[in-house]
């Protein structure tokens, strides 16, 4: 083999084009149109247009820099042609008296016509113009479009394009054949309109982009299904549920469930009664009251003689959960373990042992709970909260922890997931939604006050505390610099300590020792701190009821969720809350649209649909892909209503053609299962 081809064969492997299958199924990013010579004189500037030329004149120049500067003219006109990187070949192929095609952008410079670094092919007075598209493939260093092109060409030959749909399953989408498909868009036929290649519409990309989630979903609902085929502790309800462990937990509840939580909670039940592990989301927005059916879980697991985990992103979340399971479990004398990265080493050693022997039936921390070196004796169930802050890694982590047996997994979340998100990637966990607020909550008025009135706002904030109400204040989000925001906390705490002498001010930020934040929410809890400076360290989860009252400055820099999630702060209490919006100008568009929508929306569905608009999928996944994007065509907003369609194709065909699907998954997931199912 001579070293090009190993070369090139190299570049194609580190674009995971190694095999005549990935090949294939590499689309073109956009097109371009060679099939046509334009005029030079009627060429318009910005656009891309194919011109054919006589080199008149050619000169390299070295002001204001090295430049291949080339006159070229056809009938109509003359075009200058510069290039400030090129090899002598290409000086050759431009020597007066040659004839070339050029594409590219033409350009008006100021001598003229202009083109900067055009696609140069050489052509005789007679050359055909190519009847095709021409295809434009994502590709990188080292690997050029021609042999990229050149490499598919060849797959396209050896590969038998045969269709992984039935007939009448393929008739019946409307969907035109996987091999005319494939043709189609990697050799789009003479007259294909460009503008539908582009923009995916044609239906050749309608049949590619069904393929793709088709094959998610089947892939999916396959994870789902084998989970069924591993072990899990079976937790089932006792047969005497008076006086048993649970029954006395609710009894001594200071609120009985709502519907919802008790809908939510008897799903989960069910699960955990099984032989095989449960994978369950449990969707709730903020303030909705999920911990208390974690905390539910949690104890059925302890009833039947295991353990359960539970998990938080943040240590002053995960501080939280401890301090209210200690609290909700204490008189039912279960000792909750607390287990975070700030333990000093000999506490930390204490705690590992009480989880390795049993002795601590419930344990609460981060993610230092999933460190190699913390063993479970009986894991039975593991909690998960905020799960999308958790990586893969970490969720593959704690399943793991369990040996032999998986335990059973809840996830909770209080970023809604968007219709068509959880039909798609998260369509191998079974959901449970607690779709109702707990009574006595109170609507929370928000405000959206430009930032130079925000002295009024500290009056009114002022004022509000000195009668009794506790509020937040929140500082900017500074993203490109920690130690600026840190800054900023510091000098807003300042502020506001002189601003309202009558009050006690806290200060929290993500600097301060785990210990220290501690301190300062429990202070904040007890109502001894009326007013609170922080940073996003309180964005999740934490729960103060007295709390009625947010400041948010600079909010148009937060992104919709955050903005979500903080605002869910408040309106937890009876008291009437306000969350007051400091914005400034000038806006950009999205800003601007985010704070639209932060206003005029409360539930948590519909502000996560705006944002799925807004930014597209990945903030939502982020953490269950581990970079390679697992849709490469389909568009979860543009294709929602294929979305449907494959996940309805999917249990066609696992029903009655299960030979099909294998063939689908075979095509379009080699290698790339393992990354689905985490
Ligand atoms: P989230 O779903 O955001 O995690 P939490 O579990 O923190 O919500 O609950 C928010 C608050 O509501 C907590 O103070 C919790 O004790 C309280 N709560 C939960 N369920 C109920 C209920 N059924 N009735 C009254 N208060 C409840
Ligand atoms: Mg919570």
């Amino acid at each position: 083999m001579s070293t090009r081809s190993e070369a090139l064969a190299d570049a194609l492997d580190r674009m995971g084009l190694g095999s005549d299958a990935a090949l294939v199924l590499h689309f073109p990013l956009r097109y371009e149109d060679e099939t046509r010579i334009t005029p030079v004189a009627l060429a318009r500037a910005g656009q891309p247009v194919q011109v054919e030329v006589e080199v008149t004149q050619s000169e390299v120049k070295f002001r204001p820099r090295r430049q291949l500067v080339v006159t070229a003219a056809d009938d109509s006109g003359t075009v200058t042609l510069r290039f400030f990187n090129f090899y002598p070949s290409q000086q050759k192929q431009l020597a007066p008296g040659k004839r070339v095609r050029l594409f590219g952008d033409i350009n008006p410079g100021f001598f003229g016509a202009e083109m900067l670094h055009p696609r140069v092919r050489t052509v005789g007075e007679d050359t055909a113009l190519p009847d095709r598209l021409t295809p434009v493939y994502p590709a990188t260093a080292g690997l050029s479009q021609a042999s990229l092109r050149r490499a598919i060409d060849d797959a396209l030959e050896r590969t038998d394009l045969a269709d992984s749909l039935p007939e009448a399953l393929r008739r019946h989408y409307a969907l035109v054949p996987f091999g005319a498909a494939v043709q189609a868009l990697h050799r789009p036929r003479p007259g294909e309109s460009l503008r539908d290649l582009d923009e995916r519409l044609a239906p050749a990309w309608r049949r590619i982009k069904f393929d793709e989630l088709l094959a998610q979903q089947l892939s999916l609902k396959r994870a789902h299904a084998a989970r069924r085929n591993r072990d899990a502790p079976v937790l089932p309800q006792p047969a005497d549920t008076d006086g048993s462990l649970i029954d006395r937990f609710l009894q001594q509840l200071p609120f009985a469930l709502t519907g919802a939580q008790a809908r939510a909670w008897a799903e989960i039940a069910a699960d955990l009664s099984q032989p095989y592990p449960m994978q369950r989301l449990l969707q709730g927005d903020v303030g909705s009251g999920k911990t208390v059916v974690a905390a539910l879980a949690c104890l059925r697991a302890v009833e039947a003689g295991y353990q359960a985990a539970f998990m938080a992103p943040t240590e002053i979340l995960a501080e939280q959960h401890f301090r209210k399971l200690a609290d909700w479990l204490a008189p039912l004398g279960i000792q909750v373990a607390w287990l975070s990265g700030s333990l000093k080493v000999r506490e930390k050693r204490a705690m590992k042992e009480a989880i390795a022997s049993g002795a601590a039936p419930i344990a609460v921390g981060t993610h230092a709970l999933i460190e190699d070196a913390v063993d479970f004796a009986r894991l039975g169930v593991a909690v998960v909260d905020e799960q999308h802050r958790f990586g893969v890694r970490q969720r593959l982590a704690l399943r793991a922890k369990a040996g032999d047996v998986s335990p059973h997994q809840l996830m909770m979340s209080a970023t809604p997931i968007p219709r068509t998100l959880a039909m798609s990637f998260y369509a191998d966990l079974d959901v449970s939604v607690i779709d109702e607020l707990p009574p006595g909550r109170t609507p929370v008025l928000t405000k959206l006050i430009a930032a130079a009135r925000r002295e009024q706002v500290i009056e009114r904030v002022r004022h509000a505390c000195e009668g009794g109400a506790q509020a937040y204040w929140v500082c900017p989000l500074i993203e490109e610099s920690e130690t600026l925001q840190l800054q900023t906390a510091l000098d807003t705490y300042e502020q506001l300590v002189i601003a309202c002498p009558e009050l006690k001010v806290g200060l929290v930020h993500g600097r301060m020792k785990p210990d220290e934040k501690a301190a300062v929410m429990a202070d904040f809890v007890a109502n001894r701190t009326q007013l609170l400076v922080a940073t996003t360290v309180i964005e999740v989860g934490v729960d103060v009821p007295n709390a009625s009252l947010m400041v948010i400055e600079h909010a148009e820099r937060f992104g919709l969720s955050q903005l979500h999630q903080l605002r869910g702060r408040v309106g937890r209490g009876s008291r009437e809350s306000a969350c007051v919006l400091l914005y400034e100008g000038p806006l950009s568009q999205t800003a601007r649209e985010r704070l639209r929508v932060i206003h005029a929306y409360t539930d948590g569905f519909m502000i996560a649909a705006e944002d799925l608009k807004l930014r597209g999928p990945g903030e939502f996944i982020g953490s269950r892909q581990s970079g390679q994007p697992l849709l490469r065509f389909a568009d979860l907003v543009i294709d929602e209503a294929l979305v449907e369609l494959a996940r309805e194709a999917a249990d066609t065909l696992l029903r009655d053609h299960v030979e099909a699907a294998d063939r689908h998954l075979a095509r379009w997931l080699a290698g790339r299962e393992e990354l689905l199912k985490a």
